[in-house]
Parts: structure tokens; sequence; C-alpha cells
């Protein structure tokens, strides 16, 4: 082993530059910054190069993660480059946005007792140096295939499995109800945590590959189901989730309630340049309002800080638990906390008042109680804590579920789960239609952009195998 690694008891653990809050908060920019070439190499050379890397176990790709900081510690940053590519499709968004640590930085052995080695900020500075470098080429098949498949959504899923798929050589055609590709990678994830150039290359290197995109093609709408099946040799569903989960009570109905998406895409869009009505007439811009954000997961932390970059007189983020028990990232509940988002803990929303428009949230304080079968403390009201929040725009962002894909595609056939979502035969990636493939949030419910690549990658190899298999059984039939 290269005397350059095993650092970790003399170099400390660095993470990249982070803009200080008051820059931060005047754009959507991201907050940190890629490491520099030196920084890369010193921050790899603390890993341990263990017999059994714990990091890779739980990076849902299995990236083979010793080897890439081995490289990058030598200096090799090509080849550091080509093994962190040839598990992941896209490397430099999972470095920005994977919750690290729950998965890889979070089970890196040297944690324990001198902090992880800073995995995803590494992974990111490899693929962007190399998209400087000229290093990134779309992977080009080496021969035509005469077989076409149709995937629907071009979120990470359908990325993915299009990626693949191409570059075995088949004509792949991906359909997207949105203008622009890239599913919640463009649309949901705020720029402060994903800048869209990084996506938008992405899509470009895609073309470049020969992937067709069909965009503002929704699927089930002017676009039947049926006829695509019939146009293509498979079909993969990667739609991901999309139906917002609801708040009942009294004026829950009231304008200026707004669910998490509408607010998120509208800003995203805005973002991008677009001429949004919505963001326009202020319905869905923050600027100068008292927001209440009611939600702990990262859809929350999403809104929270759209809400504080749009100028919003006050943010509060309202959520049953406590910080502990909250779902989101903790790295981007302290990024919130640092930008002035004020929590208010252990406390759920009865009621919505206003007259033609929430003024404000009446909310009860809760406290933990005993676990209940899955393990998790129940959460129960306190008897006489009410309190009201001040608000004219109040955000729901209580988690998503699927849509009912049986009847928007017309298909009682697919078969779905009791919560909504497709059922996949658990090696094949084969829904209850032959030849009809899933991958992605639509098959997970609500997941992370990391294992909607893991399934995309591997639904692809699914569908070269089913399609292999098929023309075989033809050739002997005949
Ligand atoms: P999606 O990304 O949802 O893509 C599905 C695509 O299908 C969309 O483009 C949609 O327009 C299209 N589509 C749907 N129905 C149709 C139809 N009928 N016809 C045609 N097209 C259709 N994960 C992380 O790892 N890190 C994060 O920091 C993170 N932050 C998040 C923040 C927010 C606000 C949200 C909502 C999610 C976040 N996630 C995060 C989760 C992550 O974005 C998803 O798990 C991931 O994008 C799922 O990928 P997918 O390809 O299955 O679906
Ligand atoms: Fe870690 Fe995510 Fe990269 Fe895997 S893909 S190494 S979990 S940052
Ligand atoms: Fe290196 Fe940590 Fe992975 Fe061990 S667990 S190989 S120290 S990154």
């Amino acid at each position: 082993m290269a005397e350059k690694m095993l650092q970790f008891t003399k170099l400390p653990q660095a993470t990249p530059d982070k803009r200080d809050v008051d820059t931060r908060k005047a754009d959507f920019g991201e907050i940190y910054a890629d490491f520099d070439a030196p920084q890369a190499s010193a921050q790899a050379s603390r890993c341990s190069q263990c017999g059994v890397p714990f990091c890779q176990v739980h990076c849902p790709l299995q990236n083979n993660i010793p080897d890439w900081l081995k490289l990058t510690a030598e200096g090799r940053m090509q080849e550091a480059y080509e093994v962190s590519s040839a598990t992941n499709t896209f490397p430099e968004i999972c470095g920005r946005i994977c919750p690290q640590d729950r998965l890889c930085e979070g089970n890196c052995v040297i944690e324990r007792d001198f902090e992880s080695v800073t995995i995803g900020a590494i992974e990111r500075t490899i693929t962007d140096n190399a998209f400087d470098m000229g290093w990134v080429k779309p992977r080009m098949p080496r021969h035509e295939r005469a077989q076409s498949i149709a995937i629907i959504g071009a979120g990470p899923g359908g990325l993915a499995a299009a990626e693949m798929l191409r570059a075995q050589g088949y004509q792949v055609h991906v359909y997207d109800r949105h203008d622009r590709v890239g599913g919640l990678m463009i649309y949901g994830i705020p720029g402060f945590k994903l800048e869209k150039h990084i996506v938008i290359r992405r899509w470009k290197l895609l073309e470049e590959q020969g992937v067709v995109f069909h965009l503002n093609a929704e699927i089930g709408g002017a676009l039947p189901f049926s006829e695509l099946r019939a146009q293509h040799d498979a079909v993969l569903i990667a739609t991901g989730v999309y139906k917002p989960r609801d708040i009942a009570g009294p004026g829950s109905g009231l304008p200026g309630i707004v669910p998490a998406l509408d607010f998120l895409i509208t800003a995203n869009r805005a973002g991008l340049g677009d001429d949004v009505a919505a963001f326009a007439d202020g319905s869905l811009n923050a600027e100068g309002k008292d927001v209440v954000v009611i939600g702990g997961g990262d859809t929350a932390m999403d809104c929270v800080r759209t809400a504080i970059r749009q100028g919003a007189a006050s943010v509060k983020c309202l959520y049953r638990r406590d910080k502990a028990n909250m779902p989101g990232s903790m790295r981007e509940v302290k990024n919130a906390e640092e930008e002035g988002i004020e929590f208010v803990w252990l406390s759920a929303p009865e009621a919505f008042l206003g007259d033609s428009h929430v003024t404000a949230v009446r909310a009860t304080r809760m406290y933990l109680g005993l676990p209940d079968a899955s393990g998790r403390q129940a959460v129960e009201p306190i008897e006489g804590g009410h309190f009201n929040l001040k608000a004219d725009l109040v955000i729901k962002a209580l988690g998503f579920d699927p849509e009912d894909l049986p009847a928007l595609f017309g298909e009682a056939a697919l078969t779905v789960t009791r919560w909504g979502t497709l059922k996949v035969d658990s090696r094949s990636f084969m829904t209850s239609l032959p030849g009809v493939f899933a991958a992605g949030d639509i098959v997970r419910g609500a997941s992370l952009v990391v294992w909607a690549i893991k399934d995309g990658r591997d639904a692809a190899g699914q569908i070269h195998a089913h399609i292999q298999q098929t023309a075989s059984s033809r050739i002997a039939a005949e």
C-alpha cells in the first residue's frame, strides 16, 4: 500500500469551503465548493484502505470507494474518474446530495475516533475535475441494435437506465411530461444543493450518446400507454411519486396553503429563467411573507431554505417530533439553522385561521410517547398546549404517494402494492405486464437519487436480458 494512505491519525478531516451565511442566502448557488486537487488528494489519503470497506457496503451502488480514494491520493485523477464512473451514472450528483452521514461516510470505520473520510466531497471533485479536463465522454455503443425501448420518466432512475441501454446499442426513447430532463433533480431539488447546469450537462451528454428525448409528453394523457407498448420492444416506467400527502382540519382549504412541490417547482422554474405566473403574482413566492413549513424531511428543509432566499419576513418549520427524530438529513437541518430558520419542534397543526386567506396556523404541543410496533415513539398531544403562528404562506411538506398508475395508464392489469407503488419481480424488475419494467421511486416509494440510479442500472441489465431471451426464443421457434 502506498505510504500516502492511512493519514487519518495525522491529518484532520476537512470539508470543502462553505459560503458564509449572508452571501449564500442572497442567491441559489451551491453552498459548498469542490476541493482543489491538493485538498482532494490529502483528504483521500486519510483512508485506511479497509479489507472490508464498510463505506462501500453501505453505498447503494457499492462504489469502489477505497480504490478511487487511493488513486486520488496518488494524483491519478483520470483513473480515479474511470473507477468512480464505472458503478455510478452521476457521481458528481451523488457526491453533492446523497445523505452521506447515513450511507458511506456514516459507516466509515475511522469515524469512531477520527471523523470519517469526506467521501462525497471527493467523489464530486473527481467527476467535476474530469468534466473540466474533457475526460467525460458519452458512452457510445459499439454496434447498433434494432430494438427500441421506451422509458417513461427522465429522472435519475430513467436516465441511468437510458445510459446503460443506449451503451448496449438499443434505440432509447425517454418520455417526460416536463419540458426539461432531470425529474426531481431539475425541478424538485433546489440549486443551493445541486446547481442546474450540473444536471443539464448530463442531459446534453445523453443526447450526444443518441438517447432521444420526447418532452412535454405525458403518458396517459395525449399519449396512451398502450400505444407506447405497441411501438417499443420493452417499456420502463420510472415516473417517481408525486401525489402530495394532505392535511385535514378546519381551514385547510384556505388560499395561501400550498403543496411543497408546487412551491419548489415554481422556484426552480423561476431560477431557470421561465416566466412563471404564480411566482410573478406572489401566490407561490415567499417574498415579504411569514412562512410556516409543515414537515421534517428533506423536502421541508428545501422549502424553508428556498423561502429564506426569496426574502421571506420569517420562516418557521413546524414538526411534530423532536430534532433527534427528524427524517431529514442532519447536515441540511444544520444549514437551515445557520440560515435563520426557526424550528418549532414537537408541534403539530390543528387548524388554519383566516377568512379569505390564511393568516395563522393553530398548533398544539406534542410529546413523545412509548415506541409502537415499528419501534418508533408515538406522538401525543399535550392537553391545553395550543398556540398560534402568524402565517401568510403555509407550505405542506408531508411526503408523497404514487399516483394511480393503472388508472392513468388505462391498464387495470398493472399490479400495485397496498401503498400504490408498482409491484415488480425483485430480480427481473418486470411488472405484472410482460415486457414492462419499473424502477426508482415508483417502486420504492419516495427515496433517494442514489437508489433510483441503482434501480435504473439494474433494470437496464434485466431489460437487456429479457430482449435477448425473447429474440433467441423467436429464432428457436422459427
Ligand atoms: P423522479 O426524479 O421523480 O422522476 C420522474 C420523472 O417522471 C419526472 O421527470 C416526471 O415528470 C416524469 N413523469 C411522471 N409521470 C409521468 C407521465 N405520466 N408521463 C411522462 N412523464 C412522467 N434525494 C437525494 O438523494 N438527496 C436529496 O437531497 C434529495 N432531495 C429531495 C428534495 C425534494 C424536494 C424531493 C421531492 C426529493 C428529494 N430527493 C432527494 C429524492 C429524489 O429526488 C428522488 O428519490 C429521485 O429523484 C427519484 O428518482 P426517479 O427517477 O424515481 O423519479
Ligand atoms: Fe456515498 Fe452516495 Fe457516493 Fe455512494 S453514491 S459513495 S453513498 S455519496
Ligand atoms: Fe477508507 Fe473509511 Fe472506507 Fe475504510 S471505511 S475504506 S477508512 S473510506
